[in-house]
């Protein structure tokens, strides 16, 4: 009788720890893949793409200014879902180093948005401002 008890309890420790191990696993790699996600490498549903016309270190690091009020301008990113074979897919860019997206894309495009008064501005626009203010 103890010694059938002693089994249970090994097999419910061995159970437990099964489940265990694998919603822990199941639960890292969806946060694995999520991050590759947002980087814009591999997806399971819609591939992201990131339309950057300035440098990371540009947008984040560098201080801009609201052309309008002087306030702390935000990066932001507006995103719109393109097929690669509408009409518009002709205005996006759905290549990729060594191939080519097919189907539903999310295009990531990046732009400042005033936090005080809510004016937006694109990449682009803001370097050409800044570059006249010099
Ligand atoms: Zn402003």
């Amino acid at each position: 009788m103890k010694k059938l008890g002693f089994v249970l309890f090994i097999a419910i420790s061995i159970a437990l720890l099964v489940l265990c191990s694998y919603s822990c696993d199941g639960r890292y790699a969806d946060y694995f893949e999520r991050k590759i996600e947002d980087m814009g490498l591999i997806n399971r549903s819609t591939p992201i793409k990131y339309v950057y016309s300035a440098n990371p270190f540009y947008v984040h690091l560098k201080r801009h200014y609201c052309p309008r009020c002087n306030g702390v301008m935000k990066a932001k990113y507006n995103s719109t879902i393109v097929n690669s074979n509408s009409p518009e897919a002709e205005f996006y860019d759905f290549s990729l180093p060594d191939s080519r997206l097919i189907g539903d894309v999310e295009f990531r495009v990046g732009f400042f948005v005033c936090e005080d008064c809510d004016y937006e501005i694109s990449f682009d626009e803001m370097k050409r401002l800044e570059a006249d203010k010099q």
